[in-house]
Formats: C-alpha cells, sequence, structure tokens
C-alpha cells in the first residue's frame, strides 16, 4: 500500500468538505483573557476569543497561578512516576479530597483527562462486571462512547434526553442484568441540560447505576460550583459524578467522584489510571486553589450568566439566529460546513475575532455552527464588536433566510 497516497486521499477529502481542522496559533497572556496574540506568517496580531473552554477565566486567575507557583518552586515538575509508584504527592490527596466534597461523595479520583477519565471508567466497570447493560444517551461524547466500546459488554443507545425512550429501553432488557445509565448534565455543542431526576427515577425503578458527566458544568453551577446536580440536590442520588478540571476549573486534568469502594475498584482496575503518570504537582495545587475560590465566589458564576443572557439579547436583537438552550453554550447556526469555515476566517481575518467552527464530526451535518462561550471577562464592547462582524456576514450572505 502507498500509505503517503492514502493519508494525503483522506485529507484530501477533509479539504474538499471544508472540514480540514486548522489550529490558531495563539498567545495567552497573564491578565489579559479573552485577549490573546494570534501568530501568522505575515506577524502578530490581537484577538479576542469567543470559544474558550476557559469557561471563568481561571486560568489567568492570580490565586490558580500563586498555587501553581508555590507547587513547582516547592516540589518541581513533574510528580515522577504513576500513582502507584511514587507520583503520589500530597497535592494530590488534596485535590481529591477536595474534589469529593465538591461532590458530597465519599471519595475522588484523579485522571491525566476528562477524556481518560471517562474512557478507563467505563471501560473498567464494563469489562468487569458480569453482563453489564450500559444504556447510552445518544448524545454522550467520545470519550464515553469509547469507553463503553473498550469494555465489550452490551450497550443500548437512547435517544437523546428521552424518558420515554430510555424507560422502553430498560424495561425490554433482562430484569436480571446489571445496568447502567451513563449520560451528561449539559451537552456540550447543544448546550442542553438532561432531566437528571426523571434519569435517577428510572435508575431507581430499575435498580441501575447512574454515571454523570458534569464537565460542562463544573465550577458554574450549583451554589459551591458541584455542577447541575448540586443545584438540583440530586448529587446523592448519582452513583458516579464525573468531571473536568480543564475547563471551568482553568486547569488540565479528569476525575471521578463516588462512595470509596466504586473509587478503590477503578483504582485498582483501569488501566488508563494505573499504568499512567500521574499529572504534575503543581496541576493539582492549581486545581485546589480554582475549586476553593469557585466554592466560596458566586461572583463569576453570576457574571457569566449575566454575559450569556447580555449575548443573546444582542443576537436577538439583530436577527441572528442561535440555539435556545438553558446553558451558557451559545450555539450560532449555520448548517453549512464550507459557510461556517468562511465566516469563522472572516471574522478572525477581518475583526480579530476568533470563534473555531464546529463541524461534523463534532456535530450532525447541516448543523455546523459557531459555538460561542462567553466568560465573565468579556465586555459589554466585545458583544457589541462581536455581534455587530456577525450581522454584517449575515447580511452579506443572507445566512439568516438559509437558515431559517
Ligand atoms: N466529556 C465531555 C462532555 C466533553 O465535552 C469533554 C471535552 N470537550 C470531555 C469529557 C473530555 O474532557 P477533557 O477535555 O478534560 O479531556
Amino acid at each position: 500500500m502507498d500509505f503517503e497516497a492514502f493519508f494525503k486521499g483522506e485529507l484530501n477529502s477533509l479539504h474538499q468538505e471544508g472540514r480540514y481542522r486548522v489550529f490558531a496559533d495563539l498567545e495567552r497572556h497573564r491578565g489579559n483573557f479573552p485577549r490573546a496574540t494570534r501568530h501568522t506568517p505575515e506577524g502578530k496580531r490581537d484577538v479576542t476569543v469567543w470559544c474558550s473552554n476557559d469557561y471563568l477565566g481561571m486560568g489567568q486567575h492570580p490565586a490558580v497561578i500563586a498555587a501553581m507557583h508555590e507547587a513547582i518552586d516547592h516540589c518541581g515538575a513533574g510528580a515522577g512516576g504513576t500513582r502507584n509508584i511514587s507520583g503520589t504527592t500530597h497535592y494530590h490527596v488534596l485535590l481529591e479530597q477536595e474534589l469529593a466534597d465538591l461532590h458530597g461523595k465519599e471519595a475522588a479520583l484523579i485522571f491525566t483527562s476528562g477524556y481518560v477519565s471517562n474512557w478507563a471508567t467505563l471501560g473498567t466497570l464494563g469489562a468487569k462486571i458480569p453482563g453489564l447493560i450500559i444504556f447510552s444517551d445518544a448524545l454522550n461524547h467520545a470519550s464515553m462512547i469509547e469507553g463503553i466500546r473498550f469494555g465489550k459488554c452490551e450497550r443500548v443507545i437512547w435517544k437523546h434526553n428521552d424518558l420515554d425512550d430510555l424507560r422502553a429501553k430498560l424495561a425490554a432488557a433482562d430484569p436480571k442484568a446489571p445496568k447502567l445509565i451513563a449520560f451528561e448534565s449539559v451537552y456540550s455543542m447543544d448546550g442542553d441540560i438532561a432531566p437528571i431526576k426523571e434519569i435517577c427515577d428510572l435508575a431507581d425503578e430499575f435498580g441501575a447505576m447512574t454515571y454523570l458527566d458534569e464537565v460542562h458544568a463544573v465550577g458554574m453551577y450549583g451554589p459551591r460550583g458541584g455542577g447541575i446536580a448540586e443545584r438540583e440536590g440530586l448529587m446523592d442520588r448519582i452513583t458516579i459524578i464525573e468531571g473536568t478540571l480543564g475547563k471551568a476549573f482553568g486547569v488540565m486534568g479528569g476525575y471521578i467522584t463516588g462512595s470509596n469502594a466504586v473509587c478503590d475498584f477503578i483504582r485498582s482496575f483501569a488501566s488508563g489510571f494505573i499504568f499512567t503518570t500521574a499529572i504534575p504537582p503543581a496541576l493539582a495545587a492549581g486545581a485546589v486553589a480554582s475549586i476553593r475560590h469557585l466554592k466560596n465566589s458566586p461572583f463569576e458564576r453570576a457574571r457569566h450568566q449575566d454575559r450569556v443572557r447580555k449575548l443573546r439579547a444582542s443576537l436577538d436583537a439583530r436577527g441572528i439566529p442561535h440555539m435556545m438552550n438553558p446553558s451558557h453554550i451559545v450555539p450560532v447556526m449555520v448548517g453549512d460546513a464550507a459557510k461556517c469555515k468562511w465566516i469563522s476566517d472572516l471574522l478572525l481575518d477581518h475583526s480579530d475575532i476568533y470563534v473555531q467552527p464546529i463541524n461534523y464530526p463534532t456535530v450532525p451535518r447541516k448543523t455546523e455552527r459557531l459555538r460561542i462561550t462567553p466568560t465573565p471577562l468579556h465586555s459589554d464592547a466585545d458583544i457589541e464588536h462581536l455581534v455587530g462582524a456577525l450581522h454584517q456576514l449575515w447580511s452579506r450572505c443572507a445566512l439568516a433566510r438559509a437558515v431559517a
């Protein structure tokens, strides 16, 4: 086989469909978020970032940066090993205590990313619990899907957020089989929210465990930033709550929380936990500082929601179509991969606004979009600038009509 020709052919079809991903080469500056410097072959330009998952700007927070500096000064760069073999520092222990407390659980377990936490945990449960059936929401994240596949247990996909379909599928399964319902709270691309209470009710009725991905909710919802389950008083009804340290907490890493037994089971059997180097102590220290800050400060959450409302109102005022949802994710619908890339390129090149286009397979074809994520640090002027630039582009290509 001519491997080079194969690779180039595959990449070529991505180019032709307008789905070829291009990185924006950005330099973030301390204290200047959401501004960043964009490096191009022609030179540098300052841009405003509108698609960051550093949802609350905690990646630039002085308390987080100070904690990371202190940990580096104190214990150096890397963890020096897997968690079992010399890689557990006191910062890791503190972080797991902090996370267990955040979600009202007995224990927590840190992974190198949210992706790995989903993949390793669901994969291990699927592989180790005899006869387990995993009921997975149709819009679950790739990391959950891959984990469930890796575990090779029986899997049943239920229609997204559809309680009737979930009930029917639970009822059709062997009543004696152990069951797990896997779902998210805030769905990352549409920004809609799962009916957590009703799913827990079904789980109780059919004797199933529940696995909730709160990656797009932790830090941002609930009185202490514990996520949607905290906001709705449902944390104790979820068997395993999974989250990330890389989005609202502004650092990197993933985790699960649950009972002592379930966390110890995953710690003891998950290859994705056991056979990989622990996150650097400075990351753990930064995450502890971030979680502690957000547990005690409602300011970032309130200002975040205010910015979301303001952006939506401005989009409405200019007739720019955006998907309505009850979260902080504002999908501006384009419905065509090439147009989506065209708009994103023009925003960047002419208005110094950076919003990455979201195309298939991240979202279904014909639902291509700009996924806009306001932060507490976007000003009224930033919102005006973004919406004004979008409005001009919409008028130019009559997108409003095309999308309607
Ligand atoms: N779950 C969901 C729903 C996600 O959207 C993502 C990443 N975008 C992850 C898990 C993975 O988290 P991380 O970025 O920490 O790997």
